[in-house]
């Protein structure tokens, strides 16, 4: 049968582009296919914070901060964890995924327009020992323009082949199968969905309007992972992080759905690491949701402090910002979903920043002069106000018993004591006064202020949380977010899919969140932050790059 194109690739997100993009700059023909419009083109990164995960770059150099390869693969296989049999590609997935953000990665970047704002970010701090879980170092590179600036330069190219007659978009095209000629794949079949307009992110129809079937050498699965199915993140969710939890809210979209997932899979390729995943506990209810349960992630300072469903305080090291999956783990041991930020205004207003490009006008407007105001305002950025206003998890009060009153009123549960709760404030509270102290998050926050990124824009001055005058106190309810899918199929360095029976599926490549970011995993069992995009990046140019050797 006739071929439609060289390649196909299955999602027109980051990691779809980015493998596109690559096929049509050596001159072969690609089509992406997406089930959704046009509107949605760049998925889930178009959303993003747009935070690559950098080493020994510019940036960290000019505020003083020392990294280096061997640093970073030392915290990179500290938060993997790499145990099992399986992680044989992930690991190797890993060594070169740091060896391109050590090198490469941003030049490469650099050179397509991308850039980065200045002040680099310090996420999962860790908290333990050396070798453990965690950033040694400040790495979290904010792009200027936050996702909408990692997904332009691969958007303009795609048009520009596009317009060159190398590449094809079909939008509203939904893939249901792989299709195989003697073990090979060779192509796809699905429905045409019903044209759609809705907004970016907003969930479409489901309604079929039409089938299709397409050709091609090579077959690019591009598809995202599992994070907008709660079935599905609760079917493949650990025991090691306790029961699933009952209530999660949507940190991605609603085609983030994880069908294609398990389409590929019945075609024989061989997915890995289906327990291993990356949700927040900082959750919040998005008082005007884009998509189903809209959720938005919080990305926390030091300082706040941390109780759970009943008031006791998150043990050493769970310090907002130190390690995410332990904070699950610990939340889910509780027995109940949901935990506490207890904070001041004076924390709010410095330290909370939100993960989303609409939630940063500022970042992603490519405004130096509202950026600025980050620093001087005497409020919150705009939107952490407008949550602080209308968000449902939110509660603000001048005294300690109020908000104490107001915080077992929103859950429902009456949960929290008074006392226990001041008890536990007025106590960390005295370890104020002196710059050395017992308290390891008041040392923890003592710490960050000694980064001058952190002492600018990211860590609050100490002070007592009853101290009136950085009141008013504010609580927050923070609930557990999913967004990312660390396992996915494995795949070779080329990103060549292997099947069922351990041998490579000629034709099949996979990419970005369906590859577990490269490989079936290469983060292991975490995350050092910013490592998610980078992945869409790098597993989309190698497998576009082989992909467009591949074909004839
Ligand atoms: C709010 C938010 C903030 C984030 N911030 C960061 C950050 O700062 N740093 C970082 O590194 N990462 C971040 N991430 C994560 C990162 O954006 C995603 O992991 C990444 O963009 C996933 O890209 P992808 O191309 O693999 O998949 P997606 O973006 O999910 O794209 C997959 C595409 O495939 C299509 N598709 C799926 N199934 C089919 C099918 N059967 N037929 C046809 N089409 C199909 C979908 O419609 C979709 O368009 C963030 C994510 C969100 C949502």
């Amino acid at each position: 049968m006739a071929e439609d194109a060289d390649v196909i690739v299955v999602g027109g997100g980051l990691a779809g582009l980015v493998a596109a993009t690559e096929i049509a700059d050596a001159g072969k023909h690609v089509i992406v296919i997406d089930q959704e419009g046009e509107q949605n083109l760049g998925g889930q990164a178009f959303w993003s914070f747009g935070g690559l995960f950098l080493v020994d770059s510019p940036e960290q150099r000019r505020l003083g901060i020392k990294d280096s390869h061997d640093l970073a693969l030392q915290d990179w296989m500290g938060s993997a964890g790499f145990d099992r049999a399986d992680d044989h590609w992930p690991k190797r997935w890993a060594e070169a995924y740091v060896a391109f953000a050590a090198g490469e990665k941003r030049d490469w970047l650099r050179a397509m327009g991308h850039r980065i704002f200045p002040v680099v970010g310090w996420a999962e701090r860790g908290g333990y020992d050396a070798m453990s879980h965690g950033n040694s170092v400040p790495r979290f590179h904010v792009t200027w323009g936050t996702g909408p600036g990692v997904v332009e330069p691969f958007e303009r190219r795609a048009r520009e082949a596009q317009a060159s007659g190398r590449l094809t978009f079909r939008f509203r095209h939904r893939v249901d199968a792989l299709t195989m000629t003697g073990g090979r794949v060779d192509g796809v079949s699905g429905a045409i969905l019903d044209p759609s307009t809705v907004r970016r992110g907003e969930s479409s129809s489901r309604h079929v309007i039409g089938d299709f079937t397409l050709r091609a050498q090579a077959v690019i699965v591009a598809s995202g992972g599992i994070g907008g199915n709660h079935d599905l993140v609760r079917q493949n969710w650990p025991k090691r992080l306790g029961d699933a939890p009952k209530n999660m809210i949507s940190g991605v979209p609603a085609h983030v759905d994880g069908r294609m997932i398990g389409i590929t899979e019945a075609a024989g390729a061989r997915l890995i690491n289906r327990d291993r995943m990356w949700h927040y506990v900082e959750g919040i209810r998005n008082w005007s949701p884009i998509w189903p349960m809209h959720g938005i992630r919080i990305l926390p300072g030091p300082s706040s402090m941390w109780f759970d469903a009943s008031g006791r305080r998150l043990p050493t090291p769970l310090f907002p910002g130190s390690d995410t999956l332990g904070q699950l783990q610990y939340i889910m041991s509780t027995g109940y979903d949901y935990s506490w930020f207890v904070l001041t205004q004076s924390i709010i207003k410095k330290e909370f920043a939100l993960s989303g490009s609409e939630q940063n006008p500022d970042l992603t407007g490519k405004s130096w002069l509202m950026t600025a105001k980050r620093a001087t305002n005497k409020g919150a950025p705009g939107p952490v106000e407008a949550f602080k206003t209308h968000g449902v998890d939110f509660v603000v009060r001048d005294n300690l018993a109020d908000l104490v009153a107001a915080m077992n009123a929103l859950s429902g549960d009456h949960l929290l004591k008074l006392e226990d709760l001041q008890l536990q404030i007025e106590a960390r509270d005295r370890e104020i006064a002196n710059p050395y102290v017992k308290d390891a998050q008041v040392m923890n926050i003592h710490n960050a202020r000694k980064y001058i990124g952190d002492r600018l824009i990211r860590t609050a001055t100490p002070h007592r949380i009853l101290d009136p005058a950085h009141g008013p106190l504010i609580a927050v309810r923070l609930n557990i977010l999913t967004r990312k899918t660390l396992g996915g199929f494995e795949t070779d360095l080329d990103s060549r899919v292997f099947g069922s029976d351990g041998q490579i599926m000629p034709g099949l490549y996979a990419v970005g969140e369906a590859a577990g970011f490269g490989g079936g995993g290469m983060h292991g069992y975490r995350s050092l932050e910013g490592t998610f995009l980078g992945g869409c990046l790098f597993s989309g140019r190698n497998a576009g790059r082989a992909a467009a050797k591949a074909v004839v």
